[in-house]
């Protein structure tokens, strides 16, 4: 079957990495939010990205889910005894790859141009693109005033509270040369548990975007279990925004373009609420197993939905 993912970083490149375990590499396309890209010491990062193709690559950190596995941090502590900036963590390795981003940026080359060639050199076999080739950065609106994505999420540590959010020049943006054609060839796409509001809502809002997933096969799996999110501010987002954090929000969230909702097993008592086909599962993914196993529900929903006609 042909899959499309959307996906942020952590939660979306657990699922990710189950589906590129399930499935044949050419039956994969990944579609990868952007909207927390910035420049930092004058470099290009893409955090989402990042996350997503160490997690293919094999190479992330286990532990904290974002960054590089074995890393070192001589040049951040030799930055910061220069009394340079360390809020946002870059590690040696990673450092690397921001360099060449960089450097071929410059070069007049196109994000989605140098992730191919950085998916090829890292042994993946999946397609990944960014969302755009454009930026549109994520703004936080709080009650102190707009706020870029990695001031609100790093430097204030999710601390204000949030009062909406905007994708500047989301408008205006392109979408990833291929990006549409590999919505229409997909059988199912699959929109990740990434956070609603900052990874996922930002990839809808690119033009044509919501308009390539409408009378499709569209699987949601909640980030959100039992209340909360298993790491980050989504659940703080819902509340403060006046949602009450659940499940049944995230499905809501996606109404109008969801056809099977996937929810944890924890959620069980939501069911009975639920207004679209669903499945209920272990969906905390600890292990590449789990990754795996929940990749395998989701594909086998996305097939069962394929055949009834029911989306
Ligand atoms: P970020 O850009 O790094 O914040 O990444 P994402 O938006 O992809 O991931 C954040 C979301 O992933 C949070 O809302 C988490 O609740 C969710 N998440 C992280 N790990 C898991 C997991 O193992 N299972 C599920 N269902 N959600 C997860």
């Amino acid at each position: 079957m042909k899959v499309a993912a959307l996906a942020g970083g952590v939660g979306g490149a657990k699922l990710v990495d189950g589906l590129a375990q399930a499935l044949s590499a050419d039956d994969l396309t990944v579609v990868v939010n952007t909207g927390d890209d910035f420049t930092h010491y004058g470099l290009q990062i893409c955090p989402d990205l990042d996350t997503v193709c160490y997690a293919l690559a094999g190479l992330a950190n286990p532990e904290t889910g974002w960054g590089r596995a074995g890393e070192s941090w001589n040049v951040l502590e030799n930055l910061a005894q220069l009394g340079g900036p360390d809020w946002f963590r870059l590690g040696d390795r990673d450092l690397a790859t921001h360099l060449e981003r960089t450097r071929r940026l410059a070069a007049g080359d196109r994000l989605s141009r140098i992730t191919a060639d950085f998916c090829a050199a890292w042994g993946i076999g999946c397609k990944v693109l960014p969302m755009s080739d454009d930026p549109v950065p994520t703004i936080v609106c709080t009650e102190e005033g707009e706020l870029s994505f990695q001031e609100y999420f790093v430097a204030r540590k999710c601390e204000p509270r949030i009062t909406g959010f905007r994708f500047e020049g989301a408008a205006k943006a392109r979408p990833a040369a291929g990006l549409l054609e590999a919505l229409a060839q997909a059988e199912a796409i699959v929109l990740c548990p990434s956070n609603p509001w900052v990874s996922i809502d930002p990839i809808l809002n690119v033009p044509g975007v919501w308009d390539a997933l409408l009378g499709r096969v569209v699987i949601a799996v909640s980030p959100i279990i039992a209340g909360q999110a298993v790491k980050g501010p989504a659940a703080k987002m819902y509340r403060e925004l006046g949602i009450q954090p659940t499940a049944y929000a995230v499905a809501k969230h996606y109404r109008g373009l969801m056809s099977g909702f996937v929810l944890d097993t924890l959620d069980t008592d939501l069911t009975s609420d639920m207004a679209w086909p669903y499945r209920v599962t272990d969906t905390i993914m600890n292990d590449r197993g789990d990754r795996l196993r929940l990749a395998e529900v989701v594909l086998e929903f996305a097939a069962g939905l394929r055949g009834s006609g029911d989306h």
